[in-house]
């Protein structure tokens, strides 16, 4: 979508001057453009004002406000999420959330802290380990991606198989609901039934039923000592069975990651460099574990005589493995370098998956010999990103082949970028109509007049 935004009541600017500060109101183009772009390129539109709270007060305004005028709201953390559902697109007032990024003390005895939805994952896993700690959730738009988002996302990452997604590690948040109403509850009690989650309920939300001002989270204990295994095996089915192998041979696998060997051609082309391993191999899988002692020869020891293994590199030292993950993490970026990309996040049950990876490029090359296929992502959890690059941007064909033969065998559509308005058309594809409904009672409750995010999931 792209062309001019509709005007801002005047009315509503101006209450937002008045609560946030003239600086924190960007009405210039020149400045609001960045905003109103995802990090693909592919998710386009514009917006008639940028704001920009630095408080839970600030934000109740800009929310009561938009209420007031009957103007709708975008929340956007770091703009990295991957399926347009905090870009502008109908022309929404974008709610930046940057600068809400206090990090309060670590809490050593609780092993928790409390963090500002603009904070970055970067900046709080650096606030962490400092006080010898980690985050339990990672990924690669780490220096970009925020609290906020990740929580609105329930965000997942290439630790899940470790520590669980976003959700596992929320312990409580703050946040102004649709209604303009404040909950917080940030004491990071560990057991509270008390009634219904609404920090649970909020996760995954998508900033359609409150926006998150801050989040009390779990932190985890790093273990001592890692290693990492890149393989490159026969296909991805070998690659599949020896991800669960790994995971029940090995103490404290903290990563499983997959590459098919055509994607992974794609990203040496683009590092202009040789794989670690022996190229043309038809997949490859990244091991991370971790213990008291080094994991390596447990590792080694499972993965060695594995069937279908074709070489291995392993890695003990930070250096070392960082470089074995550079060839996981280039997968995006070597997708971005030739064109807009289309990027299908999904997950199949582990037997369905090496015959799902197969069918896609079998599909895409014969509708489209042109275009490059990228098929990565975190095995552990059954989880593929299709990355297709070559059609236009605008062309859903693709993405509706590859989401039918996921809802064919019985995968689930979306599974960590969540629906945004890229996948809304296939919600019901994929959840029954009393779960939507049920949904959709849920928004009208919390968001009565449709304010925040009206376009993204049941909008
Ligand atoms: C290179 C790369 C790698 C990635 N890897 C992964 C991965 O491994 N796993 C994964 O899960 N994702 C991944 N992502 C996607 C993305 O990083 C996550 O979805 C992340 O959680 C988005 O955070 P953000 O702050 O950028 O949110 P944004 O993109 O700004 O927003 C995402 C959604 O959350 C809403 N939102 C944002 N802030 C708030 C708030 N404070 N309150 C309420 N709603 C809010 C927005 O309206 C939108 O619907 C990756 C992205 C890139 C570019």
């Amino acid at each position: 979508v792209t062309g001019t935004a509709p005007a801002a009541p005047a009315a509503f600017l101006a209450g937002c001057r008045s609560a946030v500060g003239d600086r924190h109101v960007l009405v210039d183009p020149d400045l609001t453009a960045s905003y109103a772009v995802d990090w693909t390129g592919r998710w386009r539109g514009t917006t008639p004002a940028v704001v920009r709270p630095a408080s839970t007060a600030e934000v109740g305004e800009v929310v009561a406000l938009a209420r007031r005028h009957r103007v709708a709201l975008v929340p956007q953390g770091g703009n990295t999420g991957l399926v347009g559902g905090g870009v502008p697109l109908a022309g929404e007032v974008v709610v930046s959330l940057g600068r809400l990024a206090a990090l309060g003390d670590v809490d050593r005895v609780a092993g928790q802290v409390t963090a500002g939805a603009g904070v970055t994952l970067a900046a709080l896993a650096a606030h962490a380990a400092a006080a010898g700690l980690a985050f339990g959730v990672d990924l690669g738009a780490r220096d970009s991606a925020t609290v906020g988002g990740m929580v609105a996302t329930n965000a997942g990452g290439i630790h899940v198989v470790r520590h669980g997604a976003m959700r596992a590690q929320v312990v409580g948040v703050e946040a102004v609901l649709g209604t303009g109403a404040v909950v917080s509850r940030l004491a990071g009690l560990v057991k509270d039934n008390t009634g219904y989650d609404l920090a649970q309920l909020l996760c995954g939300s998508e900033g359609t039923l409150g926006i998150v001002t801050a989040a009390r989270l779990r932190l985890v204990v790093p273990p001592p000592e890692l290693a990492a295994a890149l393989v490159g095996l026969r296909d991805v089915d070998a690659a599949v069975a020896l991800a669960a192998a790994v995971r029940r041979e090995v103490a404290g696998i903290a990563a499983l990651e997959l590459m098919d060997g055509p994607g992974l051609e794609v990203v040496a082309r683009y590092l202009d460099a040789a794989p670690p391993v022996a190229s043309g191999a038809g997949a490859y899988l990244l091991v991370e574990a971790g213990g008291a002692d080094d994991p390596l020869p447990a590792l080694a020891a499972a993965i060695e005589g594995a069937p279908g293994v074709v070489d291995t590199a392993v890695a003990g030292g930070r250096a070392d493995r960082a470089r074995l993950w550079r060839w996981r993490e280039a997968h995006s970026e070597a997708g971005g370098a030739l064109g807009v990309v289309h990027k299908l996040d999904v997950t199949l049950p582990g037997a369905a998956l090496a015959g799902f990876c197969a069918d896609v490029r079998s599909r895409v090359a014969a509708a489209r010999p042109d275009a490059v296929v990228l098929l990565f992502g975190h095995v552990g959890d059954g989880n593929v990103h299709v990355n297709v690059v070559g059609p236009p941007a605008d062309d859903e064909e693709f993405d509706d082949v590859v989401l039918g033969l996921v809802v064919e065998r019985g995968g689930s559509i979306s599974a960590e970028h969540g629906i945004g308005t890229a996948k809304r058309r296939w919600l019901a594809r994929d959840r029954s109509p009393d779960e939507v409904a049920a949904m959709r009672a849920i928004k009208a409750a919390l968001d009565p007049d449709g304010v925040l995010n009206p376009a993204v999931l049941v909008g």
